[in-house]
């Protein structure tokens, strides 16, 4: 039994599969690209504070400590990772980045730059942040430009003018964080849905569920933060405090010096795309999940077109929250067809 990614969601499932009397090594094991513990966390921005990220729940079955509310995320949430992998005792091997998945009979072969794995089951858990989305606009901008995945903080945009385009959670931390040094242009496809209250129990269960329709269907996965809103939090408190929050539409295409609607051209130094992120599943290409709408069709975690595939921490399930009930779902669907996977080495 192999989990691919040490992130929340391969996380989660690992301590389910450790629950239910698999055991490390001989009866499973994760294997995760990143040099060290943290998953996607350990990548993003210095300045993301622990008291501006957009929400964290804790994995089963072990609460992070209380944590300096100014203490940067990338710091703390990979040390609660460590110590959460070592006080379950997580046969999590690093670094391991695997190429491929093909079927083998009754087996799944899992290639990898470190040796191949040949497990009955296999539970995919590899996130989205190595997958940043950037869309085509025509032209040829001459400055700046990059993807929220690279932006390291403020500082180097102090005194600049800065286009952000995009209207979801990283959108709003950017607008906080330059705000306070830079001019900004904010630039969004469809207007922001603002949400003024908390979000109740049923709206999310909602919202969870258009996602959800949408993979059932096959089609291309959607975040759950574009159906749920904008909703209240401390980076969307101090852009408003800032005035930062006036939106522009789409510009149509960029020039040598800006962004342009038709005629009108706006000057800046740089862009920055908040654009989002896509599925990191190329590895599976080879067992052929992809249906003609462009997505994996799946009936809960678990892969329509090869059963004992499950991925956890895809549409629906990519949220912290997500991820920890996804985790637990894919092992329950594991035992369910197959009881306790023998690990064989390739
Ligand atoms: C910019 C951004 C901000 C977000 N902010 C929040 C938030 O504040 N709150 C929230 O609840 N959710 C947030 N999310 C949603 C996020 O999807 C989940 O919170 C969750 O952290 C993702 O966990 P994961 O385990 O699915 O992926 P990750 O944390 O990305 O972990 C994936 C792991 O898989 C490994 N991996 C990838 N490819 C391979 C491979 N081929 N072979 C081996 N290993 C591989 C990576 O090295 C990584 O360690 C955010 C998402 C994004 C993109």
């Amino acid at each position: 039994m192999v989990v691919i990614g040490a992130g929340q969601a391969g996380l989660s499932a690992a301590y389910h599969l450790r629950r239910r009397g698999f055991a490390p090594f001989d009866g499973f094991v994760v294997l995760d690209a990143d040099q060290a513990p943290g998953g996607a966390w350990a990548h993003r921005a210095p300045s993301l504070r622990m008291a501006t990220v957009h929400g964290f729940h804790d994995l089963p079955d072990f609460e992070l400590p209380p944590a300096d509310p100014g203490a940067p995320a990338r710091e703390v949430v990979p040390g609660y990772f460590a110590a959460y992998e070592a006080r379950h005792a997580l046969p999590v091997v690093r670094p391991v980045r695997v190429s491929t998945v093909h079927s083998t009979g009754d087996r799944l072969l899992v290639e990898s730059t470190a040796g191949s794995w040949s497990a009955r089951a296999l539970i995919n858990a590899t996130g989205t942040w190595t997958r940043p989305f950037l869309p085509h606009y025509p032209g040829h901008f001459a400055g700046r430009q990059l993807h929220y995945a690279d932006y390291r903080g403020p500082a180097s945009f102090a005194g600049q003018k800065v286009a952000v385009v995009g209207g979801g959670a990283s959108a709003i931390q950017l607008l906080a964080e330059l705000g306070e040094v830079a001019e900004t242009v904010w630039v969004t496809r469809r207007e922001p849905a603002f949400r003024d209250g908390p979000f109740s129990p049923e709206a999310g269960r909602a919202a969870v569920a258009l996602v959800e329709e949408r993979v059932r269907q096959g089609l291309p996965v959607r975040s759950v933060v574009s159906v749920t809103g904008l909703g209240p939090s401390v980076a969307l408190q101090r852009a408003r405090e800032l005035g930062v929050l006036q939106r522009h539409p789409m510009f149509d295409h960029l020039t040598e010096h800006g962004i342009a609607w038709g005629t009108e051209e706006v000057e800046v130094d740089a862009i920055i795309w908040a654009t989002g992120f896509r599925p990191e599943v190329s590895h599976l290409t080879p067992l052929g999940l992809r249906e003609p709408g462009g997505g994996i069709r799946l009936d809960g975690t678990q892969a329509v077109a090869d059963p004992r595939v499950h991925l956890v921490g895809y549409g629906p399930s990519a949220s912290t929250i997500g991820a920890n009930r996804a985790g637990r779902a894919a092992v329950n669907g594991i035992v369910k067809l197959i009881g306790t996977p023998v690990l064989q080495p390739g």
